[in-house]
């Protein structure tokens, strides 16, 4: 029996657990796991049942199973074909029946294990070979050091799958969990006990003892949903908390004035949607308020966002407040310079809008900033450059932020702190999210969606292309540019450095130049590329026929005369993403096309991009991707900082109203969460993490 020193306590890193290397510790790391504490709180995301330990005469091929007996022969060697390191074994059970056990690559094995060695396997029985013994492939194995004690701990029964990454293995993660389950007893509870009541949920230490160590799958449900449940609900306390200390700080009111929506209709050049009524009419109601608003846009591509942050400007215009629009690109910041002045110049002659860029030269951008800082100019649109150069307000109102999810929480922080008092503040969506989701992640902010598309759009006709059907998918980008219009070729996602990207994006490009379209005018934009704008400029402008473009550039470009988007290696994007890819076409009169290029042929790869050929609507695709590929696929690995098992949760809604209801509560009676100190201070260490994003 080995004597293994504890560490003392949760807090202590998992350096401190014996036998673990410093290696296995930054493997931790990159799972988020830094303490025991975070070792003991990630449960196993998924078991392996293998049920009570059986009877090798008992065990039928397909199941799965364990076997608990003596290691009777064993064995390591190389095959000689292939060269691939076989470890063989011969376990007997009590009544004398053989099991033979087979590791692949795993030579070390044949060290572990010795002859005469009681040990406990586990795995899915195979059959036997040349009419031998039945067989196990690649089992799971532990040693039953005391034969007096014949519980395996780690083997059979349930076995837990976690999350790993290369040199891990849920063995070894059990192995350092078992270490510190003796800890469990010590965390604090952030649930109360009234909420855990209510919703028959177990404690934290229960929660970790049986979500590692369950008996039965019941158990294990038990605990993901405890423990599930209590990270919603700190995150939910948090938006609360949130919520309470925007709403403390005051914010100028901007009236509501009939005659400016009035002139906002007459000058915007089309009808607004219903949708687009509502939502604005949602954002007066808030920005009358000497509360700041706090609102999210949420709303498909193409369904008219702008129009709204427009008439929220000119509002706030006609109260003598100034207004900033940031958005994640250059090409998207120009464009909306554009579009706001179209929307805004005819009925509001004094409202100048202005652009401010990192690529504008020096004295441009102390142009701007000096019209910004004496109150000249109504509205700057712009970048990250807002932020970086320190523009000055003479007396901003209003925020507003386009494609908040491509904007870390201190970006956005940054922009609402130019005003004197807290500017109201208006977030929008590239892409739509689902309710729920929205209510999870932005629990600090009101929802208003955009549901309804503007008028008189011709559906995009979406085909997934597959690789011998390549030649058709040119000959139409050929064809749609003999009739004047224009494409898109978007280069496949990978996830290497923006110059690996740009390599492989001018790659293509000049491969399309040289062998496809020889004819055609081309251009080409990705992330490291100086001339970007240029190039948009030229699409824009028709001078440019056929635009590679890498994921990068992913922006919400306008050229209504583009009728094709192609989509190399369709299936490596959300369905989101290409949803909003396929927003880029469509904007005109004319017929458009999205051709899904892959070379995948796995039916559930192809299943899931012929979706996109039946939805149309980016809320329901939205949902789709969610329940096909995970919520976390949905929001962007990067921010969302949730666990995998609060994102399985988010599958039932009702759990999340429950979830808000109950933070909601406690902030009503307790708005300091002085009587919480538990979850005030994950509440504490969850803010620090997020603003640091
Ligand atoms: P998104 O919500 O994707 O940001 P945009 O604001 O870019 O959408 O609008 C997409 C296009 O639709 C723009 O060309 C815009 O001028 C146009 N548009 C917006 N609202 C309407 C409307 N109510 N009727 C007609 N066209 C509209
Ligand atoms: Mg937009």
């Amino acid at each position: 029996m080995t004597i293994l020193v504890l560490p003392r306590t949760l807090d202590a890193p998992v350096s401190a657990l014996p036998k673990i290397k410093p290696a296995d510790v930054k493997r931790l790391g990159k799972l988020g796991i830094v303490t025991i504490r975070d070792l003991l709180l990630t449960l196993p995301f998924d078991w392996q049942a293998y049920g009570a330990p059986a009877e090798v005469s008992q065990l039928t091929p397909g199941r799965q199973a364990s076997v608990i007996g003596t290691i009777t022969a064993i064995s390591a060697k190389v095959t000689p074909r292939r060269r691939m390191k076989l470890t063989e074994a011969t376990v007997r059970d009590d009544s004398g029946s053989g099991l033979r056990l087979v590791w692949f690559n795993q030579p070390f094995i044949a060290r572990q294990l010795h002859k005469g060695d009681r040990v406990a396997v586990a795995g899915t029985v195979k059959e036997a070979r040349y009419g031998g013994m039945l067989e196990m492939q690649n089992p799971h194995h532990e040693v039953l050091e005391d034969t007096d004690d014949y519980v395996p701990t780690r083997v059979g029964g349930l076995m837990p799958k976690y999350h790993l990454v290369a040199g891990l293995s849920s063995r070894k993660i059990a192995g350092w969990v078992e270490t510190a389950l003796p800890l469990a007893g010590e965390l604090e509870d952030l649930l109360p006990p009234s909420v855990r009541e209510r919703h028959r949920l177990v404690g934290v230490a229960d929660a970790v003892r049986l979500g590692h160590r369950p008996d039965t799958e019941e158990q294990w449900h038990q605990a993901r949903r405890r423990m599930a449940f209590a990270e919603l609900f700190e995150l939910q306390a948090a938006f609360a908390l949130m919520r309470a200390s925007i709403a403390a700080e005051p914010a100028t009111p901007i009236p509501y004035r009939q005659e400016v929506i009035d002139a906002f209709k007459a000058g915007v050049g089309f009808e607004l949607t219903r949708a687009q009524r509502r939502t604005t009419w949602e954002a007066f109601q808030d920005m009358e308020k000497t509360t700041p608003m706090n609102r999210l846009l949420n709303g498909d591509v193409g369904s008219g966002k702008t129009a709204v942050a427009a008439a929220c400007a000119a509002m706030a215009h006609s109260a003598g407040l100034q207004s900033v629009v940031m958005a994640p690109t250059e090409i998207l910041a120009r464009q909306h310079l554009h579009r706001f002045r179209a929307y805004l110049e005819e009925s509001f002659p004094g409202l100048v809008v202005e652009l401010l860029v990192s690529s504008q030269s020096a004295a441009e951008r102390r142009r701007v900033r000096a019209s910004a800082a004496s109150g000249h100019c109504a509205l700057v649109v712009g970048t990250h450059a807002l932020i970086e150069d320190d523009v000055e307000f003479a007396n901003l109102g209003l925020a507003v932020v386009d494609e908040q999810h491509r904007f870390g929480t201190r970006q956005r922080e940054l922009l609402r702190a130019k005003g004197t008092g807290r500017p109201h503040f208006l977030a929008m969506t590239a892409t739509p999210i689902p309710r729920t989701l929205a209510l999870a992640f932005y629990g600090e902010m009101s929802i208003s969606t955009i549901d309804e598309q503007p008028p008189g759009r011709t559906p995009v006709e979406t085909r997934v292309v597959e690789p011998e059907l390549r030649q058709g998918a040119y000959d139409l980008v050929r064809e749609q540019v003999r009739l004047g219009r224009q494409a898109f070729v978007i280069c496949p996602l990978i996830e290497e450095s923006e110059a690996i990207v740009a390599r492989s994006a001018t790659a293509e490009f000049e491969r399309l130049q040289k062998d496809v379209f020889p004819d055609l005018r081309m251009g080409l934009v990705h992330g490291r590329l100086k001339a970007k704008d240029e190039v948009m400029r030229a699409f824009v402008s028709g001078e440019v026929q056929v635009l590679v473009a890498t994921a990068v550039v992913e922006v919400g470009v306008d050229v209504p005369n583009a009728t094709v988007m192609m989509i190399e290696g369709a299936d490596r994007f959300g369905l989101a993403q290409l949803h909003q890819f396929r927003g880029r076409v469509g904007r005109g009169a004319g017929q458009s096309h999205c051709l899904l290029l892959t070379d995948e042929s796995s039916e559930p790869a192809l299943n899931r991009l012929n979706l996109m050929t039946r939805i149309r609507d980016g809320f329901t695709l939205a949902e789709e991707d969610m329940r096909i590929r995970g919520m976390g696929e949905l929001m962007g690995q990067r921010q969302h900082g949730m666990s995998d098992l609060a994102m399985e949760a988010l599958k039932q809604p009702e759990l999340l109203n429950e979830v808000r209801q109950e933070a909601e509560s406690i902030l009503q009676s307790d708005p300091t969460f002085t009587e919480q100190p538990v979850l005030r201070a994950a509440i504490a260490r969850r803010l620090e993490l997020t603003s640091i994003s």
